[in-house]
């Protein structure tokens, strides 16, 4: 199906539209079907969305919202005969009220144009991930984003305290409000938090800001299993000052540091398991004292197997690529499946050697790696196997996700459901959550225009 030349002229008196060449020439991001449509209209303000979403309406033409096209479960993947409603050129920031501790900001701003406009204050929204430059806050906020500090400061769900949103009815939901305390009844701004674009366009947001960290201190620190890291992780956030901290099971950080150069680095660290710890302070000196002074007595009751604290930007940065430079592992087996869950702290040993065993049992020669954000139980796991001998999927996804449910974990972390998890919450989410999920969808979109095909079925 493609879209009609009606459509596409009454839609060029709306916004800025890129077809053929103008949209092939758009970077796709991180799924290869984000730009299938071939149509993107690049809206400069949220009346024109309004208009936008009015006349896919009367045209019944599904819409696919983009922003930085940084999503990691498809849920941006478009089709022939759709039009791809992309949020970048909406990207002021709006106001900051310092004293306050809040910023307006239109959806396309990026996270990165955020945490500046922020730091030049002393002040954070409180979110990191490593797709900074490209993820915008309106994709953010649609998938619910998580991150480095989540365990800190919360989901993104918990930085969002007013939403202006364009509803499939072609409605604006004006819910911009400056302050965290609003009961006027049913949250709806909630309701498009985690969404994925099917519930609605979100086009501006206020979130709550934090005070940034002065300075900050990396500690690449190992233990010989995940309890061990957790009560070490506990015993330096009663001590205060942990910023973040990012674990890697050793077969992760080993590839990693191949690619990177930095094997001997990691070659020295004995034990299964690796953290990545960052602590505050007044000054770099401050924060790196104060992280030797918490690390001191778990290294004297044998809690830590070693520690090195990094001693200028250099070794800091070294520490962190091995965390960040997650894509070695698909350049070393390309064609990895993908997987981001929740596991309760108790249980990380416990699930990962009991994953570990499944996989062996699936087949030979198989490479599982691991890492994740420490706090929230939040593994990023890759299963790869020499090309030519990849397991069936459907088993895979499997050995992950069962048992998750049952020890209070997810199937489904921070990345969202989109496309590639869709089979998941059919088999894992709770029949009466999706039915309830599935009667406010049809409440607010009956004729399905918003995102079809992704989430829910
Ligand atoms: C290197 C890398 C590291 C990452 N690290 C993390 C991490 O630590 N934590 C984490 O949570 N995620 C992480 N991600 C995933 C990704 O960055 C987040 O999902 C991000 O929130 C997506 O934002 P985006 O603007 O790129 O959205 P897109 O990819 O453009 O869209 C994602 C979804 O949101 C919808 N959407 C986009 N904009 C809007 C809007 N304005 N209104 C309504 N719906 C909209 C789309 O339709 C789609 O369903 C990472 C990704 C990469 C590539």
């Amino acid at each position: 199906m493609i879209l009609s030349k009606e459509f596409l002229e009454a839609l060029e008196t709306l916004c800025v539209v890129r077809d053929g060449d103008a949209a092939d020439a758009l970077d796709a991001g991180f799924h290869p079907e984000n730009l299938a449509a071939g149509v993107v209209a690049l809206p400069g303000m949220a009346q024109e969305v309004c208009a936008i979403v009015a006349l896919c309406r009367t045209h019944k033409v599904s819409i696919v919202p983009h922003g930085g096209r940084t999503g990691l479960a498809g849920a941006g993947a478009s089709e022939p005969g759709q039009l791809i409603v992309d949020l970048n050129k909406m990207n002021r920031i709006v106001e900051l009220d310092h004293d306050a501790g809040t910023i307006a900001v239109e959806a396309g701003a990026t996270l990165q144009q955020v945490q500046e406009a922020c730091a030049e204050h002393g002040l954070t929204p409180g979110i990191d991930l490593a797709a900074r430059g490209s993820a915008t806050i309106g994709g953010m906020i649609a998938t619910n984003a998580g991150g480095m500090e989540a365990f800190r400061c919360g989901v993104m769900r918990h930085r969002v305290v007013g939403m202006q949103a364009v509803m499939p009815d072609a409605s604006l939901l004006e819910d911009m409000t400056w302050v965290s305390k609003v009961n006027e009844g049913f949250d709806i701004k909630h309701l498009l938090t985690g969404s994925e674009g099917r519930l609605g366009i979100i086009t501006g947001a206020v979130l709550k800001l934090d005070r940034l960290p002065d300075a900050a201190s990396s500690a690449l620190v190992s233990f010989q299993s995940a309890a061990a890291a957790v009560h070490a992780f506990r015993h330096l956030c009663m001590r205060g000052g942990v910023l973040r901290a990012e674990i890697m099971w050793r077969g992760y950080a080993e590839t990693v540091a191949q690619d990177v150069g930095l094997s001997e680095l990691v070659a020295s660290f004995p034990g299964d398991v690796l953290v990545l710890f960052e602590h505050s302070g007044g000054s770099r000196q401050e924060a790196q004292e104060r992280q030797q002074e918490a690390l001191l007595p778990l290294m004297e009751s044998g809690h830590v197997e070693h520690a090195v604290i990094a001693q200028n930007d250099r070794q800091a940065a070294d520490f962190w690529r091995i965390r960040e430079e997650s894509w070695a592992v698909e350049r070393r087996w390309p064609g990895g499946y993908w997987y981001d869950v929740s596991v309760p702290l108790r249980s990380l040993d416990d699930y990962v050697e009991t994953l570990q065993g499944k996989l062996q049992a699936i087949a030979g020669g198989i490479h599982f790696s691991c890492m994740g954000h420490l706090g929230d139980g939040n593994l990023h796991i890759t299963v790869s196997a020499q090309s030519g001998c990849r397991p069936d999927k459907t088993v895979v996804d499997a050995a992950v996700f069962s048992g998750l449910k049952a020890m209070g974990g997810s199937f489904s972390a921070e990345h969202g459901i989109g496309l590639e998890k869709m089979q998941a919450l059919t088999a894992y989410g709770d029949p009466a959550k999706l039915a309830a999920a599935r009667a406010v969808k049809q409440a607010l979109d009956p004729d399905n225009l918003m995102n079809p095909g992704k989430v829910l079925l």
